[in-house]
């Protein structure tokens, strides 16, 4: 079996915020994260819970008709592979995941941890990123802004203007 996938988009809806995505039981488990990932490892970043999505979600780059829950760009920000050292679906349950991400921004240990539930069901959790080799101090996700499929920005999805493969920056 090949390894699982995650993706993360960024998603220019009512507020921004990127959707960390990853291939888990079959569907995409996924997380709301209003300031985006990070490779520095002094930053801690909410991540909000939210639905799962189905497979066919994991590529999806484009506009969200207006009016409906979500509307708005979407470019794929981020996508690759992920492992952890643990039993995934244990870890997910227990509220703290560790994740080995092997994308083309994001590379390196994560960890997800289960902070608090909300009186509305709401899950919040943090995001970080461990002090391995692949943190970057002061890395900021806002300065990569190109999709990693079509080198596209959420500008250029929005304006429907062509992209091409390959063309994405890191
Ligand atoms: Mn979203």
């Amino acid at each position: 079996m090949s390894a699982p996938r995650f993706v993360v988009q960024r998603h220019r809806a009512r507020n921004l915020h990127y959707d960390f995505r990853i291939e888990l039981g079959g569907v995409l488990v996924s997380w709301a994260v209003p300031k985006g990932p990070t490779l520095d490892p002094a930053v801690r970043r909410a991540a909000f819970r939210v639905e799962d999505h189905d497979l066919d979600y994991y590529d999806f780059e484009g506009v969200i008709a207006g009016g409906q829950y979500g509307s708005g760009d979407v470019i794929v920000w981020d996508a690759g592979t992920w492992e952890t050292p643990d039993d995934a679906d244990r870890a997910l349950e227990n509220g703290e995941l560790h994740l080995d991400l092997h994308g083309e921004k994001l590379r390196g240990r994560f960890v997800l941890i289960h902070t608090r539930t909300a009186a509305n069901g709401k899950q919040e959790w943090l995001l970080l990123h461990k002090r391995d080799e692949y943190a970057i101090d002061g890395w900021d996700p806002e300065a990569h802004p190109r999709s990693v499929l079509t080198g596209r920005t959420n500008e250029d999805v929005r304006h429907h203007r062509p992209g091409r493969r390959g063309a994405a920056d890191r």
